[in-house]
């Protein structure tokens, strides 16, 4: 990986609810940094737009997409079909944007075996605590507890795909974790960060 400054992609993924998506609108403020919208058949929650936050569309045209070969890559998450433009991300990666994903592990190995002409970079999030995360949800998803519930049962499945990833990082303080990233964004590729100490962050969550 030589550099950073054009037409990188990016990508984070996370256990439900550990805080990617607050991530990822952060870093799209930056400069030359925008944010993939993905489609998705779940419904949007209150504070969600159409076209900013998601494209919300029928099972029936997701499906419809995928024959055409609409998209870049797409998984089934929560019993949800979740997507990414190829036309859209195209777009915006043509004219030397960084895109920045927010996808699953599913996603992310889609876009790797693609080996694609463009820079890739692979960000994993961690929460803080397993107790924290169950917050964040509850606090999302105003008490829902049959989505909150779902999304905790996936959790430890989801935690275990860290190792696929280029970094690692806890999001406990925003800010913090934010520059972390931040750092290896601009670090022109050249980072790295501790396998031992993140390996047993991870055991203590799946206990
Ligand atoms: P994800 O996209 O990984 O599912 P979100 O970005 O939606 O997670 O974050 C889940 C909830 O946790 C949101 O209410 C968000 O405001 C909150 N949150 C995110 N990061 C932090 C943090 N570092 N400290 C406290 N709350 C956070
Ligand atoms: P949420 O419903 O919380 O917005 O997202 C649920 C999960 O779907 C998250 O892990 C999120 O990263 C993932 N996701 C969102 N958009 C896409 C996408 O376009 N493709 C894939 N593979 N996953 C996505």
């Amino acid at each position: 990986m030589s550099s950073f400054k054009k037409g990188g992609i990016f990508i984070l993924s996370s256990p439900s609810g550990a805080g990617k998506t607050t991530l990822v609108k952060k870093i799209s403020k930056n400069r030359n940094f925008s944010i993939s919208i993905s489609h998705t058949t779940r419904s949007p929650r209150p504070n969600e737009k159409n076209g900013k936050d998601y494209f919300f569309i029928s099972k029936n045209n997701f499906k419809k997409l995928i024959k055409k070969g609409e998209f870049l890559e797409h998984a089934k998450v929560f019993d949800n079909y979740y997507g990414s433009s190829k036309k859209l991300v195209n777009e915006k990666i043509n004219k030397g944007k960084n895109i920045i994903f927010d996808i699953d592990w599913q996603g992310t190995r889609q876009i790797k075996n693609k080996n694609l002409k463009y820079k890739l970079l692979t960000i994993f999030i961690l929460p803080p605590s397993k107790s924290e995360l169950l917050k964040r949800l509850l606090k999302r998803e105003k008490k829902n507890m049959k989505t909150v519930k779902k999304r905790m049962k996936e959790f430890k499945k989801d935690l275990l795909k860290w190792k696929e990833y280029d970094f690692v990082v806890i999001n406990d303080k925003l800010n913090l974790c934010y520059k972390k990233i931040m750092k290896v964004i601009k670090n022109k590729g050249k980072f790295s960060f501790d396998r031992n100490f993140i390996n047993k962050h991870v055991k203590s969550l799946l206990n």
